[in-house]
């Protein structure tokens, strides 16, 4: 039994394979029309991008090549995941920890923040008023602490699974911590976790060293950089990525991003199940570095120049951003968000109507009530869902691909989608929602062709309608 990682144990994989001189000679260069269009042909083409051709869209900084690159992030978007939206919702579950980033407000030498972890009645409490909102796909948050072990972790997951009110059911419970060894992995993923994230945070190696310091567990940038080549030979097939948006320059960290999927790609046959780009935001007792500051123009284009990278990966858009960005960035690519999000400890039950930043890690942007977003996305056009049946299916990782490329998931992505729409308003809307939806739902069947499939949903969402029947997927 593990109680802290053992640190010595690596992947077969482990490599340092960010090589910042070709990061950077990559980047000084120009990005004339032809070489742009040959690059957006292959990602229309639903092909992953090299590195090269990553960088040639990183370089293209015309207005009429910046405007290129949206129409086809859009047009990508709507060609490989239709008009839906996977919703999630974070849960933080203890926020002790031993590391020091200056970025975050829950670092060790930050007295002034409220310290919690949520014992098995307030996780219990949490996971119910989640459950209440319609919540069905959780994120489950720790600090870098030895009482947050694998098997600590493992318990919150069982405990989540196990937790029901009324029709309420979390389906699918990931996991945002720090990098485990091979037998902590193996720990958490029997206890049916389906995406282990691990943020690199900064792939510049000067930069991690100074947010981090070297003389903390994060501040090992191997140990961190392998960490999922471990998870996935554990067993964990669907993995994260992720870098915050801000400690160094947004092209640099791009690059960074694509490098290691493509390692995860190249040594496990599967990149990363999903990619995140948070954003610094202001936290409690930290003082920004705004020297790479990334402004919303930057941020659309490295959103869909991550679309148009990496076709088949999940890109997730947080609360870090205020509605209205979220709203236009979503359009570019993205595939998941979260909704109704409260990131203090116990913040779902005692959340006021603001924030309290020194229960919290980071200062949110949107913390709309997730009917309210559900809203707003059916009034957008999307498909607001809440699916997990891939996960549930053991369609994951190298599977999931097999599913993914040849455009089939389509076939039963809107289907799984429509039918966690219906339950939703079934169980949970407000009136206004429920009847944006039902419009949606009406409008989404008269799109998709008659046949075997469109008389098994119509059956299905009868049911649910109708009956007390719940959880029918394809
Ligand atoms: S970012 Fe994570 S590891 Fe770093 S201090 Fe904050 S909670 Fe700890």
């Amino acid at each position: 039994m593990t109680s802290i990682a053992d640190k010595t144990d690596f992947s077969t994989s482990a490599n340092d394979f960010i090589d910042e001189g070709r990061l950077h000679g990559l980047l000084d260069r120009k990005t004339d029309d032809a070489e742009l269009r040959d690059v957006i042909a292959k990602s229309m083409a639903k092909e992953p991008l090299a590195l090269e051709e990553t960088a040639v869209l990183l370089a293209a900084d015309a207005l009429e090549q910046v405007e290129a690159i949206f129409d086809a992030a859009r047009q990508l978007k709507r060609d490989v995941y239709g008009n839906r939206i996977v919703l999630f919702a974070p849960l933080y579950i203890g926020n002790e920890c031993t590391n020091d980033c200056a970025y975050c407000a829950f670092r060790r030498s930050n007295k002034d923040v409220v310290r919690r972890t949520l014992d098995e009645a307030e996780l219990r409490a949490q996971v119910e008023a989640l459950e209440k909102m319609g919540h069905k796909r959780l994120i489950l948050v720790f600090g870098e602490h030895p009482r947050y072990n694998a098997e600590f972790m493992a318990k919150c997951v069982h405990q989540v699974y196990a937790t029901h009110v009324g029709h309420g059911a979390i389906r699918r419970v990931n996991i945002n911590a720090a990098p485990l060894d091979h037998a902590g992995y193996r720990i958490v993923k029997e206890a049916g976790i389906g995406t282990y994230q691990i943020f690199q945070e900064t792939y510049h190696h000067d930069t991690f060293a100074k947010v981090h310091g070297t003389n903390t567990r994060k501040g090992d940038y191997l140990w961190r950089l392998d960490g999922l080549a471990r998870a996935m030979e554990a067993g964990c097939d669907d993995v994260g990525i992720g870098a915050l948006f801000g400690l160094y320059d947004w092209r640099f960290e791009v690059l960074g991003l694509i490098a290691h999927g493509h390692h995860l790609q190249k040594h496990y046959n599967v990149g990363p199940h999903t990619l995140s780009f948070p954003r610094l935001r202001p936290a409690h007792g930290v003082k920004l570095d705004e020297t790479y500051h990334v402004n919303d123009d930057e941020f659309k284009r490295l959103v869909a120049i991550l679309r148009l990278s990496v076709p088949y990966a999940g890109l997730i858009l947080t609360a870090r951003e205020p509605p209205e960005i979220r709203r236009e960035v979503m359009a570019f690519g993205v595939s998941q968000i979260d909704a109704g999000t409260r990131i203090e400890l116990a913040g779902y039950t005692e959340g006021g109507s603001d924030q309290s930043m020194d229960r919290e890690q980071f200062h949110i942007g949107d913390i709309r009530p997730l009917d309210e977003v559900m809203r707003d996305l059916l009034t957008d056009g999307y498909i607001p869902s809440f699916c997990t049946a891939c996960y549930r299916l053991g369609r994951t990782g190298e599977h999931f691909m097999e599913f993914a490329i040849p455009g089939f998931i389509q076939n039963l992505c809107t289907p799984n989608a429509l039918t966690t729409l219906c339950e939703y308003l079934v169980d949970y809307a407000s009136p206004e929602t429920r009847q944006a939806g039902q419009k949606r739902i009406h409008e989404e069947l008269e799109r998709l062709p008659d046949g075997k499939r469109k008389t098994e949903l119509l059956d299905r969402l009868k049911r649910i309608e109708e009956t007390e029947e719940r959880d029918l997927y394809f």
